[in-house]
């Protein structure tokens, strides 16, 4: 993408300086494609991730220092052992912000390391694991971090109610399981507001098509696609006929109610790989991947007759026009919409009810 277009489609957006340390924060690089990718990590797991992975960092290099010191070299060799690849993990997430070891990985690691210095007696690490139980629930997804949370607590409980006296002991499991509980039900609230947040930012809430926001990412992603690889992908523009004339006939609820009945036989048919987006009020554009111009202009025609078909309306025909565009080399997306747009345009002088070809 060009620099011009690059700042058309994201100069609503802000960037943070706090984004250059944790890129799982910066706005600019969130993807709302969870409905195909329901394995995404959710946004401030990745951040609270990056945070304990350099966090964890440090306190390696300061143990092994410190077992160094105290000549207990077998204990600062498996400490040592750890750093460089937790040097790289934190590089590249601060880089890239993508990860090299896993969540669960790091997370057995730690408990592993802090299981293995307290089989070593270094007993004052025991107060690690009230940290610990708050951080899995923000890190590793929900169910792995309750077992997590009993794996620690069943390893380390006999060893707290051992070492310390009985109340404190007592109180310590007591708080740790306090702050364990809360840590969860604030990060299940949180996963649900995230979640929320991801559809509301991509979705038109009267037709639940997806939103022109969400339109300009797909189409930046799609531009790089073919560009990278010459995928070939079409779009449509399609727009109700004289729908003013419908809003004024049978009023704005009929039209609403129009216009999710339009979206949801257009859904029907399309293919899972295709995306079907609100541009305007009723203007439409569907993203057909995978798909030449020719094929587009048939579908396009084929919508024609099934939005004409059906009976949206008890005392009206509905109609709609369609312009059809490919992507083509050495032209940007809104180059491309640009020329669907001129199509669409051509198809409403030529009478209406029909598909153009850009
Ligand atoms: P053309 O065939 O040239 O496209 O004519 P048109 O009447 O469809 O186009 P025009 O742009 O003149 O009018 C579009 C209308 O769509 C005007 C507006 O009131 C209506 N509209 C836009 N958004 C909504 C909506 O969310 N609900 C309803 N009911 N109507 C809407
Ligand atoms: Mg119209
Ligand atoms: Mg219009």
């Amino acid at each position: 993408m060009n620099a011009k277009i690059k700042r058309h489609f994201w100069n609503h957006r802000t960037t943070h300086r706090s984004t250059r340390f944790f890129p799982a924060l910066d706005a600019n690089k969130i993807s709302y494609n969870f409905d195909h990718d329901s394995h995404r990590m959710p946004v401030y797991r990745q951040a609270v991730f990056s945070f304990s992975s350099i966090a964890i960092t440090a306190l390696l290099l300061l143990l092994a220092i410190t077992y160094v010191m105290a000549h207990q070299y077998p204990l600062a060799l498996v400490v040592a052992v750890a750093i460089p690849p937790m040097v790289w993990h934190c590089w590249r997430m601060a880089r890239y912000g993508r990860h090299l070891v896993p969540a669960e990985a790091l997370m057995a690691a730690t408990v592993a390391t802090l299981l293995l210095t307290v089989y070593y007696q270094q007993y004052a690490n025991i107060y690690w694991a009230p940290a610990l139980v708050v951080l899995f629930h923000f890190i590793l997804s929900r169910r792995v971090a309750i077992v997590f949370n009993l794996l620690l607590y069943g390893l380390l409980a006999p060893v707290i109610l051992n070492v310390l006296p009985t109340e404190p002991a007592v109180i310590m499991l007591l708080s740790m399981a306090l702050m364990s509980v809360g840590a969860y039900i604030f990060s299940v609230v949180v996963y649900r507001q995230d979640q929320l947040l991801q559809k509301v930012a991509v979705q038109d809430p009267l037709t639940l098509a997806y939103n022109r926001r969400y339109l300009m990412e797909c189409l930046g992603q799609t531009f790089e696609l073919h560009k990278r690889y010459q995928k070939v992908s079409s779009l449509i523009m399609l727009d109700i006929d004289h729908f003013k004339s419908i809003n004024d006939a049978f009023g704005h609820g009929e039209g609403d109610r129009a216009l999710k009945e339009v979206v949801r036989i257009l859904q029907q048919r399309l293919r899972r790989t295709d995306s079907l987006f609100r541009y305007g009020g009723e203007e439409f554009v569907i993203l057909l991947s995978e798909t030449d111009s020719t094929h587009g202009y048939q579908l396009a025609q084929e919508f024609c007759g099934l939005i004409k078909k059906a009976r949206i309306l008890p005392e009206r025909v509905i109609t709609v026009s369609c312009g059809v565009a490919e992507l083509s080399g050495g032209e940007n997306p809104l180059g491309w919409l640009a020329r669907c747009d001129e199509a669409l345009y051509r198809a409403k002088h030529g009478g209406r009810d029909r598909a153009e070809l850009a």
